[in-house]
């Protein structure tokens, strides 16, 4: 089963897609935005303490929710400069 990507629109296989842990919008990795340390996990687990962590955006809630924080593609830590 293919699924489309929310940004690029391009056919995806099921494991390449995450959800926009905003709005539940499917993104892939390589068009999605990740946020490294997203603290608004508070509403959706509201027994947790809200400890920031990696998550996954689409476009507009990437700019909607964390305007001022860095953003990357791709879940792997940027290398680490020499
Ligand atoms: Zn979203
Ligand atoms: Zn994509
Ligand atoms: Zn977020």
């Amino acid at each position: 089963m293919s699924i489309k990507c929310g940004i690029n629109g391009e056919d995806l296989d099921e494991s390449q897609i995450f959800l926009c842990h905003h709005c539940g919008m499917p993104v892939c990795e390589l068009h999605g935005w990740i946020v490294a340390a997203d603290d608004a996990f508070a509403d959706s687990e509201p027994e947790s303490s809200p400890a920031p962590r990696p998550a996954m955006h689409c476009r507009s809630c990437a700019e909607r929710f964390h305007k001022t924080v860095a953003k990357r593609h791709g879940w792997a830590e940027p290398a680490a400069q020499p």
